[in-house]
């Protein structure tokens, strides 16, 4: 789908402005402080490329004729998500609303390769007209912008081009970021974030932060590396190399141990940063979510609503969201 005429800063506006609420051309003029005759051509575009739909008329003020109230089209743009975890690859489907519309997981191979990877995602994309891409999430260290990943865990992956490999692959743009930053991408389009952390505790541990409202990447897409933060000296050597990283020493504990390690970890990083909301996610948390939560310091924590499908939707999100 050749979506680069819709790319303008006013398509974007009114696509989120309609993603927010059913919304009539009257309204959208008075929300982006743009003529009525220009909304009529931007819908109008919209609606021939198929993103945007009328869901009928509503009356706004009981006088004149009633308005047609529009929505975006689910069916109009699709885009892939894909979380590489440390032995399965999750894959999903978003439609233009950012729904789940199909999921399917595999099981990676111990010691798995890019080509590994990509054979296991072929199958599962599909290029067509309507699609925009398929979006990556991996643990990192990772260049975000060129998509070059060196993922922790993941021995024998140094320096790989994963983006350029699956573009030639799948015949589709590619985005690729770390599995933590697609996690809190995909909480902040639910619901409202401004500085939060998404704490990620699954076959690896970080984090992904959401500062004034933006994700945050730090200068060389490092941020959030927070399970190799030190939290004991000379504590049990961990897949990075060093020794007492907060991933090691919570995988080294168990039960109510190993979640208040997370969280003298957690309330460290909502010192640094005066965080007000905490999401928890990741499979560990997800099998005792209590225990965590009862750990956690005393802000907004909450446990992430996506479940499983938390990265490969954010994942998705990094696509589906050039549109907004
Ligand atoms: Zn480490």
């Amino acid at each position: 789908m050749d979506l680069t005429a819709l790319r303008s800063h006013n398509d974007r506006a009114v696509l989120r402005l309609v993603r927010s609420g059913a919304l009539s051309r009257a309204s959208l003029a008075a929300e982006t402080g743009l003529t009525p005759q220009a909304i009529s051509k931007i819908v109008a575009r919209l609606m021939s490329a198929g993103l945007l739909e009328e869901t009928g008329a509503v009356r706004d003020g009981g006088r004149g004729k009633p308005r047609m109230s529009l929505r975006l089209a689910p069916g109009g743009a699709y885009a892939y998500g894909a979380y590489v975890d440390r032995d399965e690859l999750r894959v999903v489907r978003l439609d233009l609303t950012g729904e789940v519309v199909s999921a399917s997981v595999v099981p990676l191979p111990p010691m798995f390769t890019p080509a590994d990877v990509l054979d296991a995602l072929a199958p599962l994309v599909e290029a067509g007209d309507e699609v925009l891409g398929l979006g990556i999430g991996i643990a990192g260290p990772l260049e975000h912008r060129g998509g070059v990943v060196s993922p922790n865990g993941l021995p024998g992956w140094s320096s790989v081009p994963l983006k350029a490999l699956a573009e030639k692959r799948l015949g589709l743009p590619v985005a690729v970021d770390k599995d933590t930053n697609a996690g809190v991408l995909a909480e902040a389009w639910r619901r409202p974030l401004q500085d939060a952390a998404l704490v990620f505790v699954g076959t690896g541990l970080g984090v992904g932060l959401l500062l004034g409202g933006e994700v945050y990447r730090g200068a060389r897409s490092g941020a959030g590396e927070f399970g190799h933060t030190t939290i004991q000296l000379d504590g049990p050597l961990c897949v990075c190399g060093r020794r007492g990283c907060v991933e090691a020493v919570h995988a080294a504990s168990t039960g109510v141990e190993a979640a208040r390690v997370l969280a003298a970890a957690v309330t460290n990083l909502v010192q640094l940063l005066d965080l007000d909301q905490i999401v928890l996610s990741g499979r560990k948390v997800l099998e005792s979510p209590d225990l965590y939560l009862r750990a956690m310091p005393d802000v907004d924590v909450s446990v992430t609503s996506y479940g499983p499908d938390l990265v490969p939707v954010g994942a998705g999100l990094l696509v589906l969201g050039e549109l907004f």
